[in-house]
């Protein structure tokens, strides 16, 4: 049996999920959310899509009828993952979410909670928890090749262009570069490290405030402390082409990776070789696992439902919060 997923929002990263969809095994697009008619007929062509599996957003709770559709995949703006989540939770499908899952902690466990009452699944679009060379330095660690763990390094970022996007636009976007890119550190620390941080320090520089305006951060470095003595250390930025590398260091070793949550391929070394795990296109594996998930209930060493998004916007208020004071902020994930 195939997982089959209509896809609500038809821009650049649905357009990129849809097409890495076309090798998978396990999940196939069947269906579009979307409130341009043309893109509806282009993608119907494309994908050989019925004309009963095309909602636009003001009809699409009606998917709650069509039994030929078992999980919507959000792939819109930010501030829109929250409402239209409890949509498709109430019309009783399961969700993906694309990253950050909402804009704020309250938004995220509103998502948990409803698509728990719903007995839907909810999943956060995390695709490197399925790269392989990720999951090498995962299973490294936790076989102890580095180490008592001591000290990770995420830096995150890219030089956004066009000003009149919706990522520059808080009520769109939430945030700035923390909420798209500075998410990656955050998320990356936590699986690269195995252990949730406790407290939080964050420094907040903004060169161009006409560009990035009010509540849209453009560069945030960010500190975390986890248990027993661990540190990290983080960059978030939308002024740095290409800033994309983790560092992990133990009592006995370390990895490395650069580019680190890019498309790929993932490159890096650890302290015993290269890591040379063959390239396959994140979002193909994502979506082939996520319907394991979904369809068998295999929940075995993934960290992508909605409790883990969760999570991560925990911890995005909480450097938010930070920055604004000035002080070491505790994270409360409990
Ligand atoms: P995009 O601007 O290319 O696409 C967004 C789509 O949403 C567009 O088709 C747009 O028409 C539609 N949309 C619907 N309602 C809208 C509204 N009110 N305002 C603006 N657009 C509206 O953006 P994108 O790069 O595809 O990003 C979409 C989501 O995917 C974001 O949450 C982003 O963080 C996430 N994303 C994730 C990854 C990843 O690697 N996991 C990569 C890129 C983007």
């Amino acid at each position: 049996t195939m997982l089959r997923v209509a896809i609500m929002g038809l821009g650049s990263y649905g357009t990129r999920v849809a097409e890495a969809m076309e090798a998978c095994k396990k999940a196939k697009l069947v269906g579009v959310i979307s409130g341009t008619p043309s893109k509806i007929t282009d993608w119907q062509a494309k994908y050989d899509i019925p004309e009963k599996n095309c909602y636009n957003y003001e009809n699409f709770d009606a998917i709650r009828d069509n039994p030929d559709i078992d999980a919507v995949y959000i792939i819109t703006p930010n501030a829109l993952h929250h409402p239209q989540a409890l949509r498709v939770a109430a019309a009783g499908k399961h969700v993906i979410c694309e990253k950050p899952m909402a804009l704020n902690a309250k938004e995220g466990r509103e998502m948990v909670e409803a698509c728990k009452n719903a007995g839907v699944k909810l999943l956060v679009g995390y695709r490197m928890h399925f790269e392989a060379n990720t999951l090498e330095v995962i299973r490294m660690r936790e076989a102890g090749a580095f180490g008592e763990i001591k000290f990770f390094q995420g830096l995150s970022g890219f030089r956004i262009g066009d000003p009149t996007q919706w990522r520059l636009d808080k009520a769109l976007a939430g945030g700035g570069a923390m909420m798209d890119i500075g998410i990656y550190s955050v998320n990356g620390a936590r699986y690269m490290i195995g252990a949730e941080p406790e407290w939080v320090t964050a420094q907040e520089t903004k060169t161009d405030p006409v560009k990035f305006k009010e509540g849209v951060d453009e560069t945030i470095m960010f500190q975390f402390g986890f248990p027993g003595g661990v540190v990290a250390s983080c960059l978030s930025t939308y002024s740095m082409s290409n800033l994309d590398r983790f560092f992990l260091n133990g009592t006995e070793g370390f990895a490395e990776m650069q580019p680190s949550t890019g498309y790929g391929p993932i490159k890096g070394k650890t302290h015993k070789g290269p890591l040379d795990k063959p390239h396959i296109t994140h979002q193909t594996v994502q979506m082939d696992r996520m319907a394991e998930i979904i369809l068998e209930g295999d929940t075995a060493k993934v960290a992508v439902d909605g409790e883990e998004g969760l999570k991560d916007l925990i911890i995005i208020d909480t450097i938010y919060k930070a920055v604004k004071s000035g002080r070491k902020e505790k994270i409360k994930l409990g």
